[in-house]
């Protein structure tokens, strides 16, 4: 497990999955290059902002810029924030797994 309580599979499953943001489709880089920005670093996110829900439905990763913006805001509140306006990220734009949870979240 790594500190975030995901397994190792999962954790290879997801990191094979999301190679792009599953916000804004941003291709990420795995760590932070020296001198290069640090938006496009891959974090681990909730889509879902439980930690105790640790499952590939929700568990993503997401460029540090969306993460840093969505916070702990619940993610219907997210997609009309100004940040995501301004990306044209929207429940059509956004990735397979973050749809799903749109729906189920219905
Ligand atoms: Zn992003």
């Amino acid at each position: 497990m790594n500190k975030w309580g995901i397994p190792l599979w999962l954790e290879n499953e997801v990191i094979a999955r999301d190679t792009h943001c599953v916000y804004c489709g941003v291709k990420m880089i795995s760590k932070m290059v020296p001198g290069g920005s640090r938006k496009t670093v891959a974090t681990w996110e909730h889509i879902i902002n439980d930690a105790r829900i640790v499952t590939r439905e929700n568990i993503s990763r997401c460029c540090s810029s969306c993460n840093s913006s969505k916070g702990s805001k619940l993610l219907v509140d997210w997609l009309q924030s100004p940040y995501c306006k301004k990306h044209d990220i929207n429940e059509n734009s956004v990735a397979d797994v973050v749809k799903a949870a749109l729906k189920k979240d219905k």
